[in-house]
């Protein structure tokens, strides 16, 4: 498979025909993650139809957002992490980035999304006051703000993994907000919706 880069820092990765993992120089044994595709509604589809994790869209989605990308993490088998990025208008910025991640511990896509040079948020992150409840599939679903300082950063769990929301810039961190709802479209009543998408240009914040 090419173009397959390292989930953590899209740096090269050795190939499982080494030693059966995919491996990175910096990271050793990592998720690999292919490369970002627009958000036409048949990209969404098909990452929804191999993932192992939520693909969360907001739904309804908000007035003037459109979908800039999908990106999945995963080998041969299903995706064990789904980036959809979106773009919108801001209240102060004219524009606002919201990348929503959805991975199992362990990968580290959201980290990277987030500028962390982590995997996975640490257990002090429960100790903290809840910054906002969002909705993912109707349930209420709390979540942390991390400090990063040109990105709004928050971290959470919906349906057993690990949702990051990740906004630029930082200023615009209101677009994540409690009534945010966010629907996994691998279930067919809302990929059913995905044609009625927005579709804009693919996300070079994504794509890199
Ligand atoms: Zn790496």
């Amino acid at each position: 498979m090419p173009d397959l880069v390292c989930a953590r820092c899209r740096g090269a990765l050795q190939t499982p025909e080494v030693d059966g993992h995919w491996t990175c120089g910096a990271h050793g044994r990592v998720v690999p993650l292919h490369a970002a595709v627009p958000g036409e509604h048949y990209h969404l589809a098909d990452a929804a139809s191999s993932s192992g994790v939520p693909v969360w869209v907001p739904w309804p989605m908000p007035p003037g957002w459109s979908v800039s990308g999908v990106r999945r993490a995963g080998g041969t088998g299903p995706a064990r992490a789904v980036a959809v990025a979106l773009l919108g208008p801001g209240l102060a910025a004219r524009q606002v980035e919201l990348v929503v991640v959805a991975e199992e511990p362990g990968v580290g896509l959201g980290a990277s999304y987030a500028g962390l040079p982590t995997t996975d948020p640490g257990p002090e992150v429960a100790s903290l006051p809840v910054d906002t409840t969002v909705h993912t599939g109707g349930v209420s679903t709390p979540l942390w703000s991390l400090p990063v300082s040109d990105r709004a950063v928050y971290v959470g769990e919906a349906d057993g993994r690990w949702l990051w929301l990740i906004a630029w810039p930082v200023s615009e961190w209101m677009v994540v907000h409690d009534d945010l709802r966010l629907v996994d479209v691998r279930e067919p009543v809302h990929r059913a919706a995905l044609i009625d998408l927005r579709v804009g240009a693919l996300s070079p914040r994504l794509a890199r």
